[in-house]
């Protein structure tokens, strides 16, 4: 094929290629046309990449905190600066707008951001005369070499909530990032490299599940870090923790918005409009459910939602004027209008229909029209799982008990938001939802840098959320030393029982 670009891992500060002879096809998603083949790596080739990353993590370790953190101001100044050849390219695989794919990008720098604080995030304690002429301190220390794993639909952000936290903690990294749109996180790597990071001390490596296996396998990872789909998340946990790994690991969503009649009708629509539709809807945060109570509120609400869907413009990733545009693949638009079919046949009412939608001048780019259902039950199968597409569902709840039911008994609880002007009701809402991630009139809350991200149920497996202080202590463990010096003074007794204060 004339003019596809092949893409490699890349291992100790270079590109290297596989051997494998697997190749996977990259698409532009605005045409459908294959643009970049990515050599999908083996068993041996991650092998390699983890002795080159064992190897140069000894003295990365030992640089000093400080350093580590200048490498990351670097790398933001570095990717800053590159910010719009870093969206072209992202949009170009994935499919999201520019304005989108820089948005990608900031938010995973605002973790870059996070992590020039390690030097004091990574102070241990101590404390003075814990006993007599006793002290009490601890220390936290890197764990080794650590993989992250990446979904497609964030190949900016993901990636850099995973290493830019375990590179400062002083560990070595290996990405696997998804096999869809990987060119963003080699060029990530390549600018770590360029900011000051040693070769060999973050790699990629290419590659599927053989890969993905390889890592859960290998005895010198020390932690997994994964973002997916549920069913790969809890295998990537199971045979993570199997094998003695610490993992995290983050699956799927179908997020809930809850509208209540006392809403700002006006900022609720556009909010939901935004978050349903946005990046085709190929967000694990995005809102994909709303829920009104009453059915003067579902009403209502439709009055205001059809005229603002129909305004919906999709484009090419490239139009300044797009609202979203393609979704990743050939196969991901099928499985979408798939979901759209499933919901007709179980008697969802189909509002607006998204299916068979073609852009002129694109007609083989992966376009999906936006979709609107009402009458959803919770009994429906395509209520039940996560569809991923630019699909809105409309399941009216009678009053509001039902409406904290609908997300909390879901199966997964990444994200919920609920719509209301009556502080007493919101509070209580977040205090009882069975849902990780709660926004109040907030359509997407994804918590900034400094908390963490997760959600609960199959939405995330695992104790510790991405990034924040929770990613400190993921990519780190505690050591904890109790200090007494030779004083002078009288022997005391030999213990036999376990000391205690008196
Ligand atoms: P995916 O699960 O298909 O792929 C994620 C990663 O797992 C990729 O690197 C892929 O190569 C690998 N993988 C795929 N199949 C595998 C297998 N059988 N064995 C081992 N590894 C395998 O997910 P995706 O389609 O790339 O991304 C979309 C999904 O990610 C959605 O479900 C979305 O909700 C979820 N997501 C979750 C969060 C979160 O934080 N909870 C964030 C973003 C995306």
């Amino acid at each position: 094929m004339t003019g596809v670009r092949d893409i490699h891992h890349f291992i100790g500060g270079a590109a290297s290629p596989s051997a494998s002879g697997r190749l996977g096809d990259v698409f532009d998603p605005n045409t459908g046309r294959v643009q970049a083949r990515v050599g999908l790596g083996t068993a041996d080739e991650l092998a390699k990449a983890v002795a080159v990353a064992k190897a140069a993590q000894v003295e990365w370790a030992a640089v000093n905190p400080q350093r580590r953190a200048r490498v990351m101001f670097e790398f933001k100044r570095l990717v800053e600066a590159r910010i719009d050849e870093l969206a072209h390219l992202l949009s170009s695989e994935h499919g999201k707008v520019i304005a989108d794919s820089k948005g990608d990008i900031q938010r995973g720098l605002e973790v870059i951001e996070f992590a020039c604080g390690a030097p004091h995030l990574l102070k241990g304690d101590y404390t003075n005369n814990a006993g007599p002429g006793i002290d009490v301190y601890s220390m936290r220390q890197p764990l080794g070499v650590v993989a992250g794993i990446t979904p497609f639909n964030f190949p900016a952000m993901i990636p850099m909530w995973m290493f830019g936290m375990a590179l400062v903690c002083g560990n070595a990294f290996i990405l696997k990032p998804s096999e869809r749109d990987p060119s963003v996180p080699v060029r990530l790597a390549e600018l770590m490299l360029e900011a000051g990071l040693p070769a060999g001390v973050m790699n990629v490596v290419q590659g599927d599940k053989t890969v993905v296996d390889a890592i859960l396998d290998h005895p010198d990872i020390r932690a997994v870090s994964f973002v997916g789909s549920s069913d790969i998340a809890h295998y990537i946990y199971e045979r993570g923790n199997a094998a003695g790994k610490r993992v995290q690991a983050m699956g799927g969503a179908k997020n809930h918005a809850i509208v209540l009649p006392d809403a700002d009708f006006d900022q609720t629509v556009a909010d939901l409009v935004g978050a349903a539709f946005g990046s085709a809807g190929e967000r694990c945060m995005a809102l994909p459910v709303v829920v009104p109570v009453g059915d003067k509120t579902a009403d209502m609400l439709l009055d205001r939602l059809l005229p603002e869907i129909g305004k919906l413009r999709i484009g090419v990733s490239t139009d300044p004027d797009a609202h979203y545009g393609p979704v990743v693949t050939a196969a991901h638009k099928a499985r979408i209008e798939s979901y759209i079919d499933m919901g007709v046949r179980e008697g969802a009412e189909l509002l607006v229909d998204g299916r068979g939608f073609t852009l002129q001048g694109h007609e083989g780019g992966f376009f999906v029209g936006p979709t609107l259902f009402d009458r959803v039950t919770p009994a429906m199968q395509s209520y039940r799982e996560e569809i991923f597409g630019p699909v809105l569902q409309m399941v009216r709840a009678p009053d509001m008990e039902t409406a904290l039911k609908l997300p909390s008994e879901h199966q997964y609880g990444n994200g919920v938001a609920i719509f209301t002007r009556n502080g007493g009701v919101a509070r209580d809402f977040a205090h009882a939802v069975n849902v990780g991630m709660v926004g109040i009139n907030v359509p997407i809350p994804v918590p900034v840098a400094y908390h963490s991200f997760g959600g609960w149920k199959r939405s995330g497996f695992g104790d510790l959320d991405q990034y924040g202080e929770d990613s400190i202590r993921f990519y780190t463990k505690a050591k904890k030393v109790t200090q007494r010096w030779p004083s002078g003074g009288p022997v005391t007794d030999s213990a036999f029982i376990i000391p205690t204060l008196k």
